[in-house]
């Protein structure tokens, strides 16, 4: 498809504003004006209409088909909470607006809407307080290991390393070494899917600042032996981290604050189903247990007797802003529609179905692929394409594979931990007759890849592009590619 400047004819107009008639503002440093032409495409109307009309139509999402994408919980983005985020009660509320007095009345709605959200999430995860304010579950990790960090300092501990599972998300190692610490991975017994704890024991001492975990891990197994975690690391005077990533697995059958974890953190833009946009915006928010409540992130939205709300910013050990404002609010205020929309047993069905599903494709294709780890998954399964390795066929020629029949492709080769993994992540909210035809068109690839291997490796063939190099396709974003016929 050609690219707009391509389609850019000398003279063609839209809109044709009338000429400027008032004077240049004299205040106006000549240095400003421009001195060379604007290089704008020449299109009318109707071209720019179809031009981007039809890019939009080559765009993959969750609206238009399955995207099981492991560990990113691609679900359903309802379309009611994007109503109450329009409202205009809230999307015309300017950030500096007072919040006490007579203009705070504009603002008690959105103080509210923080406040009650910050409660529920205390109730789902089992915490005393979170924060509202990281705009990532990344963004959520590094601020947690900061209060970990400020924690640590202000009682006087010397700490030095974070322990973490090898089966981790690549942003767990990374945001407990932004914050300081140095990191030592935690081997996963291939068996139990969970680490092992006996290198646990061996690895942990008083330098231990944290041990970081996501339960159910990657794998997408839940870890059993977490009480003894808990108690090994608080021997130690280390803090138990929860990366809530896979929360969608569990709401309202495990808490970790009930487990004795520290610090939490919990993506919005994956289990309350708030869009993930191009990569954003997100918001991961954090919660903490009591001892941690005065390193939170300032300001904190705070409850008078009387009703009212207020932000409170005497927080002396806070460790500051992590965000501009209050984080990304539009994203909290969908979180909490869902919430309230769904209601305790409605979430606790989000979960059981997320698990329900995950188990059902796992066990739909056993015969076809291996499977990581060999137990009731919990929202995600893990398969590998070791079978299909000895014909040559690899995890990225299934991926491929999947494009061509218009389903997008799951995560591969993550977990690292898993040969030629391929980690499936099908949600709650996709219908029975979806992941049978997920299933269906996975069986057919195994079958191509023991007939004609061979064809699997020029997949995709039905995309205006075939295989990109993508490492090229980020870092030269104008490089020629193959085009499909
Ligand atoms: C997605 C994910 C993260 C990172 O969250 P972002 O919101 O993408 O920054 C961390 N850990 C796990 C297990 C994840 O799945």
């Amino acid at each position: 498809m050609a690219i707009i400047f391509e389609k850019s004819v000398a003279g063609r107009r839209g809109v044709l504003p009338p000429r400027k008639d008032v004077p240049v503002d004299e205040a106006l440093s000549p240095d400003l004006a421009r001195r060379i032409e604007l290089d704008l495409c020449e299109l009318s109307e109707l071209d720019v209409v179809r031009h981007f009309t039809e890019l939009s139509r080559k765009n993959y999402g969750v609206d238009t088909n399955f995207y099981p994408l492991g560990s990113c919980t691609m679900k359903y983005n309802p379309k009611f909470a994007e109503k109450v985020a329009a409202h205009e009660g809230f999307s015309d509320l300017h950030p500096l607006l007072p919040q006490l007095r007579r203009g705070g009345m504009l603002t008690q709605g959105a103080l509210a809407v923080l406040y009650e959200l910050e409660q529920q999430l205390g109730e789902i995860c089992g915490m005393d307080a979170f924060t509202l304010q990281p705009l990532a579950g990344a963004h959520g990790e590094l601020t947690g290991m900061m209060l970990i960090a400020a924690y640590h300092r202000d009682k006087g501990n010397d700490k030095a390393e974070v322990l973490i599972p090898d089966e981790a998300h690549g942003t767990n190692p990374s945001s407990a070494a932004i914050a300081g610490y140095s990191v030592r991975a935690i081997p996963t017994d291939r068996e139990t899917g969970m680490l092992n704890f006996a290198a646990l024991q061996q690895a942990i001492n008083d330098k231990t600042a944290a041990i970081m975990m996501t339960n159910p891990n990657t794998l997408g197994i839940f870890n059993t032996q977490i009480k003894q975690i808990a108690d090994l690391a608080h021997q130690h005077d280390a803090l138990l981290y929860y990366d809530g990533a896979n929360l969608n697995a569990i709401m309202g059958k495990f808490r970790p604050g009930d487990a004795d974890f520290d610090v939490v953190h919990v993506n919005l833009h994956k289990t309350f189903a708030t869009p993930h946009g191009g990569g954003g915006p997100g918001a991961g928010p954090v919660g903490v247990k009591q001892r941690l409540i005065d390193y939170l992130p300032i300001s904190r939205v705070v409850k008078r007797s009387d009703g009212t709300y207020f932000l409170d910013y005497n927080y002396p050990k806070s460790i500051g802003y992590i965000a501009p404002f209050y984080g990304n609010f539009g994203v909290c205020l969908r979180a909490y529609a869902y919430i309230l929309r769904h209601g305790r047993e409605g979430l606790i069905d989000i979960s059981e179905n997320a698990v329900l599903n995950a188990n059902y494709i796992k066990e739909s294709l056993r015969e076809y692929y291996d499977i990581a780890c060999d137990k009731i998954c919990k929202h995600e399964c893990v398969l590998s394409a070791s079978i299909q390795n000895e014909n040559g066929v690899h995890a990225l020629d299934i991926a491929k594979a999947l494009i061509d029949k218009g389903i997008h492709p799951p995560t591969v080769y993550f977990p690292l931990i898993v040969k030629e993994a391929m980690m499936i992540e099908p949600t709650e909210t996709e219908s029975k007759e979806t992941l049978d035809r997920f299933i269906e068109v996975m069986k057919e690839i195994a079958k191509i890849s023991e007939t004609n291997p061979e064809s699997l490796h020029r997949a995709p063939v039905t995309t205006p592009v075939s295989r990109l190099d993508e490492a090229m396709a980020a870092r030269k974003l104008d490089c020629c590619f193959h085009q499909n016929e």
